[in-house]
């Protein structure tokens, strides 16, 4: 089933989202053909477990801890997470990445310890515009792809991967379909190359910069298994909008 996931980031408080998630089940009502994931922050978890746990609109994490528990002021463990409701955790996001510093060897931790634990994880992966410019995308997709798998290669049909180009994040200015469907199939491609006995479950999304209106031109190809949604994910309408743009 293809996947439309929103990504909140620190937006929303425990009311809003209550607010928002009043509003959006009934906008939506329950899609059975789609799944639908919404990741608020962790402080609205909780609220958002329990307003979505007779529907099927799912909650995941916008990041985890690799341990289980400790001392590691300021982290969340993904038993925390899963006791609230969590069925999947983003890894790897480029926020994460590029303003945090997160290695590729960190996120590699990260998703053994989603796959041990059971959570499904959406891994992130995307180009900067300098890469881009200096034509290495489909290299700098491909070596995060391998780091992040290193020691987890045959359970790829256990998570997700997200294509987002860090250039289209937030910056309203979305890549061109057709070259996001080429950076799809490559990471079709590679993946089969990685797990030559996948069952090919793991779905390819694509993020940045996405709306209701060019939305459509996404998941008009068969190379695009859903969408990652950030800024537009934050009004109710026009997240619908784009569940029900295919
Ligand atoms: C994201 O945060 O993953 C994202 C794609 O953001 P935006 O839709 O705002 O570009």
């Amino acid at each position: 089933m293809r996947l439309i996931a929103a990504n909140w980031k620190m937006n929303k408080t425990v009311a809003e989202t209550e607010d928002y998630l009043t509003k959006f089940l009934k906008i939506l009502g329950t899609p059975e053909d789609r799944e639908v994931l919404i990741c608020p922050p962790f402080t609205a978890l909780y609220v958002a477990g329990r307003i979505l746990k007779d529907t099927p609109i799912k909650i995941g994490a916008q990041n985890c801890h690799y341990e289980e528990k400790g001392a590691f002021t300021g982290e969340i463990s993904i038993p925390m997470i899963k006791e609230v409701g969590c069925s999947y955790v983003i890894v790897g996001h480029s926020e994460r990445r590029h303003i945090f510093g997160e290695s590729d060897e960190v996120i590699n931790r990260k998703l053994v310890a989603c796959l041990e634990r059971g959570v499904r994880p959406i891994l992130c992966v995307g180009e900067r515009i300098e890469d881009r410019e200096a034509g290495m995308t489909f290299k700098v997709v491909e070596t995060q792809i391998r780091l992040a798998l290193s020691g987890i290669e045959g359970l790829t049909d256990l998570l997700d991967v997200a294509y987002e180009p860090v250039w289209a994040i937030g910056t309203g200015v979305p890549a061109k379909p057709e070259d996001a469907v080429t950076v799809h199939r490559f990471i079709k491609d590679l993946l089969k190359e990685i797990n030559p006995k996948s069952e090919g479950r793991t779905r390819v999304l694509y993020g940045g910069s996405v709306n209701p209106e060019n939305a459509p031109e996404f998941m008009k190809h068969k190379e695009v298994d859903g969408l990652l949604v950030g800024g537009a994910s934050l009004d109710p309408e026009a997240f619908a909008k784009i569940v029900n743009s295919f």
